[in-house]
């Protein structure tokens, strides 16, 4: 597969989405010195949200570092959340301690290291010095190979030509649905109501100091799962920006908690239809519903969430994970493997995705492999290093939020097992 038919010209990767793993790959393929543009669908930087915290692997942030320019590397380290002082911790749903999971991180309590980031404050990170690489407004609709290159087509009646075309365009990918049509994905069937509440209200709620700082687990009898994890920022970003970057701007500033509530839909009980379409307000009064006989204190932390940061999610899981195997299009992260958020594990994986596709897009680039070579040994990598992270996070969704997956890919819940 030749990179292109004049061999004097330099390569050109185009990525669709301008999510974590498209923008960490671009800061990387930007800092190797190769040509690439993001052709993002959102309007804005702001784009939507899609959770709040993200706990961060050493892996994902080993790919961080890697790819971005050091001073944005050390931003990122100045504004993640603190450490917690109490580590995590299990209860039931009268706060009665279940036990405490361990969780092995060689990073230790290091200052210097991330451990957990909030979301909005990455993306503004990994966009920063992008102005020239990253197009909003640009949703692909298709794509066409030639026997040297890759054209994208979007929404507004533009198009782009490259060598090569990455696939960063999340779970809903449009361009899998074009070119790996067959690829079907599973609903666990977990409904998940997301949503933030600002740290300062919770406190003033009187959130218990078992609560306090520590990523919590209350897994309740009756088929409900709450997991509650602080974002308490080491710096803000305002400030940590003002001294570190001037000139960089955050929309959000302040500490919070991220409360993630899950069962299977036949324990909720709301129809699809009327579970998508609630309001944030709706959402918020459907889990206070639920915990009405849960401890009082459980009770504080949705008074305060903010309805217009409260919204439905549904798991979904990709199993197997399988090389694409087209050419000069190219996958990585949730278009490729989708998983549920239970552990963190996604944005992990798309990170070390765009790490060593960055690597091998180098390599391409310098005359040292080829294109073909270099896509199938990121391919294995990437089946391998996916599925293992699939697999923990369907382990963990089993223990916490009782769904299981079977050989057939079928889920069930295993709640009233
Ligand atoms: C509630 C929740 C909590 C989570 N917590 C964690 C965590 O703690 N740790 C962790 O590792 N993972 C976590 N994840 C998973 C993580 O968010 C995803 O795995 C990660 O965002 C995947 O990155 P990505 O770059 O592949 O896709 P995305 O970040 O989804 O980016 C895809 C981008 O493509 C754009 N796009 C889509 N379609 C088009 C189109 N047609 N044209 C152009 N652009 C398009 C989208 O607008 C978006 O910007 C969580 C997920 C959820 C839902």
């Amino acid at each position: 597969m030749a990179i292109s038919s004049d061999p004097g010209r330099p390569m050109r990767v185009l990525v669709i989405g301008g999510g974590i793993g498209g923008l960490c790959l671009a800061q990387g393929l930007r800092k190797a010195g190769i040509d690439v543009i993001v052709y993002e669908r959102d309007a804005s930087p702001k784009g939507r949200m899609q959770g709040y915290r993200l706990r961060l692997l050493p892996e994902g942030e080993d790919a961080l570092r890697d790819c971005l320019p050091r001073a944005a590397a050390d931003l990122l380290t100045a504004t993640s959340n603190m450490r917690y002082k109490h580590g995590w911790a299990a209860y039931d749903q009268q706060l009665a301690p279940q036990w405490t999971p361990t969780f092995e991180d060689p990073r230790g309590d290091s200052a210097d290291s991330m451990g957990a980031l909030d979301r909005a404050t990455l993306r503004r990170i990994l966009l920063a010095g992008l102005d020239d690489v990253v197009r909003f407004g640009k949703r692909f609709t298709h794509c066409e190979q030639t026997g040297d290159g890759v054209t994208a087509y979007f929404a507004d009646g533009d198009s782009a030509t490259g060598d090569v075309l990455i696939a960063a365009d999340g779970a809903n990918s449009q361009v899998r649905a074009q070119l790996r049509p067959d690829d079907k994905q599973t609903d666990l069937g977990v409904r998940t109501i997301l949503s933030r509440t600002p740290r300062d209200k919770a406190l003033k709620e009187g959130l218990p100091d078992v609560l306090r700082d520590r990523t919590v687990y209350v897994i309740g009898s009756d088929g409900f799962h709450l997991g509650l994890m602080p974002m308490v920022f080491r710096n803000r970003p305002r400030e940590a920006a003002a001294e570190m970057w001037p000139g960089l701007e955050f929309d959000f500033n302040d500490d919070y908690y991220m409360s993630v509530f899950n069962s299977h839909k036949d324990v909720l009980d709301i129809p699809d239809e009327k579970f998508f379409a609630m309001s944030g307000e709706e959402l918020r009064r459907v889990v206070l519903d639920r915990i009405t006989d849960w401890h009082p204190d459980l009770h504080g932390i949705f008074a305060h969430a903010d309805p217009d940061e409260t919204y439905p999610i549904a798991m979904r899981v990709k199993l197997p994970v399988e090389p694409w195997g087209t050419g000069n299009v190219i996958p990585l992260g949730d278009a490729v493997h989708i998983m549920p958020p239970s552990g963190g594990f996604g944005a992990n994986t798309a990170l070390r995705d765009a790490t060593a596709l960055c690597r091998g897009l180098t390599a391409v680039a310098a005359g040292e492999r080829t294109l073909e070579d270099a896509v199938k040994e990121y391919e294995a990598a990437m089946v391998e290093t996916a599925t293992e992270a699939i697999n923990m996070s369907l382990a963990i969704a089993k223990w916490s939020i009782h769904v299981d997956i079977d050989e057939q890919g079928s889920a069930s819940s295993t709640a009233n097992a």
